[in-house]
């Protein structure tokens, strides 16, 4: 896997250290680590050329994906996004470094570690067993509906 990221690193004109970027999100059961990278921040048509695919919106690419790498693709971007939205230390205003497995953040300065926030969540199926209930929100695509769902947060 290592070395089938590095060759398409490679192929787009990406340094090896771009890899450095990718986050721990879990291990296969034959336990082979498994690794996320935001491929976005390169050039999206090249990307596209060399992988033989297209980029689609995260929400349409959970109905293209089967059951166990749903999970996996929801965990990547997450972590993902929680270290792209916390660069800098909240006390100190300096930067902060992503460890090697991508499961903290540490400001140097004052050896403050930060860890990606968890929000406990709830989602529901309403059924009389026979049919479900339902909602959709305006930003959905047409046809597309969900169970419902919420999250818990500081004060709510
Ligand atoms: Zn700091």
């Amino acid at each position: 896997m290592a070395s089938e990221l590095n060759g398409i690193l490679h192929i787009l004109d990406q340094e090896e250290k771009y890899k450095e970027q990718s986050v721990l999100i879990g291990c296969t059961e034959s336990r082979v680590p498994q690794f996320a990278l935001d491929l976005g921040k390169i050039e999206k048509a090249r990307t596209e050329s060399v992988l033989k695919g297209t980029f689609v919106d995260l929400r349409k690419a959970f109905f293209l994906l089967d059951g166990k790498d749903a999970p996996l693709l929801s965990k990547a971007q997450g972590l993902l996004r929680w270290h792209s939205t916390h660069l800098y230390c909240s006390r100190t205003g300096r930067r902060t470094h992503k460890n090697m497995s991508g499961s903290k953040r540490i400001c140097s300065s004052e050896e403050i570690t930060y860890y990606p926030q968890v929000s406990p969540v709830i989602i529901v199926l309403v059924s009389d067993g026979a049919h479900c209930l339902l909602a959709r929100q305006k930003l959905f695509p047409p046809g597309m509906y969900s169970a419902l769902a919420g999250f818990c947060d500081i004060g709510n």
